[in-house]
């Protein structure tokens, strides 16, 4: 991956994470701070309703008292009528709990009781502005009614006995019918005369607890004792609903955050509310959506930012990547010029000395490569010269000895005899040495000439191994050839091949001791053929087998200095391979000796 682009993922990447880190802690924060409000908003609005509920209930009883609890004209009533109803009580009493539910305004079995003066001031209560009584009843201390508004069921069929309760425990309050109740005894010099109940029209007290609402799903309830008597008219769910909600308690759920108002201890209500706190969660999402939106425009400027930062980071890099290659192509006199005013900018001066030194260096080497070059042309020219002016005196040399050797020109004795062909045999070798520095010299300044044709490889090798073969029998070696049924015509330079095939031979016959072996092999590879000389003579050492092919090089070792040679051979012979496209190396032959092998394309020219 490109430097550049490792800069921007880096960049991209700690925004993201920074960005990841920070949302958390928002959403954290957010949600903590909103449970929190959300609880408090509760306890607020809890608290109000209560307080104006209470407020109510509190003028309920304020005026339950003032007017029928320590009202004197009352209690002297209570007296007047407990007189009149005792007969009733006690002649009627089966009649009474036969009949009295049945009972009904139009057929008043107790005109005296319905429209006796306590129940028309009672009745004239109702009318009261600002509270909305339903019913009053005044029993006396066994429950039955003395007065009332509307007539009350029999106290031998109300289960509730409400009355008893009342007495017993100094207030009562209660649910009749959706009304609420609420039950006070009435003392007179403080002997208890009766117990009064006034039946209020829920509808009017609750009025702010139907209205209520606290954001979307916030509802109120309210309890007396462990029964549900009213719930805010947003409540979507049932009783059952109310109370299981209730049953999981606590203050804090996950779906619902719940609270509970306790009345007044005398009063035995309650007032709950109950909200979902996961309403609130929309304001998280606008919060997380818009801060997405801020960060992907961030990302986006940030990606530019990136790019415009890795950019002008890496650009000097890639001048100095350009100039790299440059150097590497040996355009040395290409210079850096960055102005960071950092390490690169260290780095591009570092790499322009170096190329200052290099192109320096290079100038120099090239200035001694043409002396050198020079000095050498020099040398070929001097030795293809003197080697020439050296080929036709000892060329009349060697001819004159071998004359004079046989005593055409004279009678010679036996010592004269010897010595005159060790003349020969000596100025013919000094002809073989001229002649090798004269091809070597043609073949270096490229003026030697090739002459490609066609000819049959078998019958080629087939000629050089009977030119050899009396050399080798002379030496006690033998030469032998081996060639595969089928073997390709060659177009190639035969007296260039030859040469260098020669050479191998020659000293493969030269270094293989009597008795050892030479073999020639041929054979065909794709579109080359290979020729092997194989000798089983001591063989050439790997460190060597470079060496050996440089002018003048000889291995130095005994039987090597002991036979004749110049160190021309070789290289005479990885030129002319050169000429001919071909290749040559040596391994070491499997018998301990070399093999020599050279490659050539089977149409080479
Ligand atoms: P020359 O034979 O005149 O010494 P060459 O260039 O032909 O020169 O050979 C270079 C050297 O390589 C030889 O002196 C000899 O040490 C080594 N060499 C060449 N051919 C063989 C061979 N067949 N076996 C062992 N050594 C060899």
């Amino acid at each position: 991956m490109r430097l550049q682009n490792k800069l921007i993922i880096l960049f991209v990447s700690i925004l993201i994470l920074t960005f990841l880190t920070n949302i958390f802690l928002v959403i954290f924060l957010i949600r903590h701070s909103l449970t929190r409000l959300q609880q408090e908003e509760m306890i607020i609005a809890g608290e109000m309703l209560r307080n104006s509920l209470e407020g109510k209930i509190r003028t309920f009883e304020i005026f339950i008292k003032q007017h029928l609890v320590d009202s004197s004209m009352v209690k002297n009533q209570m007296k007047d009528l407990e007189k009149k109803v005792r007969f009733f009580k006690e002649e009627k009493i089966l009649y009474l709990k036969e009949n009295w539910s049945a009972l009904d305004n139009s057929q008043p079995p107790f005109p005296l009781l319905l429209n006796n003066p306590l129940s028309k001031y009672l009745k004239g209560l109702l009318s009261t502005p600002g509270l909305e009584i339903g019913e009053i009843v005044i029993t006396d201390k066994d429950g039955f009614p003395l007065a009332f508004t509307k007539i009350p069921p029999s106290p031998l069929l109300d289960k509730e006995k409400w009355w008893k309760k009342t007495i017993n425990l100094g207030f009562y309050s209660g649910i009749v019918e959706d009304k609420l109740s609420f039950s006070y005894p009435i003392f007179d010099n403080q002997k208890l005369i009766g117990v009064v109940r006034v039946l209020a029209d829920i509808d009017g007290i609750f009025k702010p607890l139907k209205l209520f609402s606290l954001g979307k799903t916030g509802t109120a309830h309210f309890l007396i004792g462990k029964k549900l008597v009213l719930s805010s008219s947003n409540w979507k769910g049932s009783k059952l609903d109310f109370f299981r909600i209730l049953e999981k308690g606590d203050y804090q759920k996950k779906e619902w955050l719940l609270r509970i108002f306790p009345s007044h201890p005398s009063l035995e209500w309650k007032l709950i509310l109950i909200k979902n706190p996961q309403e609130e969660e929309y304001i998280l999402t606008s919060v997380i959506k818009n801060v997405f939106k801020q960060f992907l425009i961030s990302l986006l400027i940030f990606i530019l930012i990136g790019i415009y930062f890795a950019r002008y980071l890496t650009t000097p890099l890639k001048h100095i990547e350009k100039f790299a290659n440059r150097l590497a192509k040996g355009r040395l006199s290409y210079r850096l010029r960055i102005n960071t005013g950092d390490e690169i900018e260290s780095l591009a001066e570092a790499l322009n000395t170096m190329a200052q030194k290099l192109e320096k260096a290079m100038k120099a080497l090239k200035e001694e490569k043409e002396t050198i070059k020079k000095v050498s042309e020099t040398k070929s020219l001097f030795l293809s010269a003197v080697s020439h002016e050296f080929k036709t005196p000892l060329t009349i040399i060697t001819n004159y000895a071998q004359l004079l050797a046989t005593g055409k020109l004279g009678e010679v004795n036996e010592e004269q005899k010897n010595r005159l062909i060790k003349i020969s045999l000596h100025s013919r070798y000094l002809i073989r040495l001229v002649e090798n520095l004269l091809n070597l010299s043609r073949l270096e300044s490229g003026e030697w000439e090739t002459q490609f044709q066609e000819f049959s490889l078998r019958n080629f090798l087939e000629e050089v191994k009977q030119e050899f073969s009396p050399l080798a029998k002379n030496k006690n070696i033998q030469l032998s050839l081996e060639l595969p049924a089928r073997l390709p015509r060659l177009l190639s330079d035969p007296y260039a091949l030859r040469l260098a095939l020669d050479n191998l031979i020659e000293n493969a016959i030269k270094f293989t001791p009597p008795k050892g072996e030479v073999i020639i092999k041929a054979g065909r590879t794709d579109s080359k053929v290979r020729i092997e000389v194989e000798d089983t003579g001591p063989g050439i050492p790997p460190e060597e087998r470079e060496k050996i092919f440089e002018p003048f090089y000889r291995v130095d070792r005994k039987e090597v200095r002991k036979s004749w040679g110049t160190g021309l051979g070789l290289s005479i012979t990885r030129e002319l391979l050169k000429i001919l496209d071909g290749e040559i190396e040596v391994r070491e032959g499997k018998k301990g000796g070399s093999v020599f092998v050279i490659t050539l394309p089977i149409k080479g020219g």
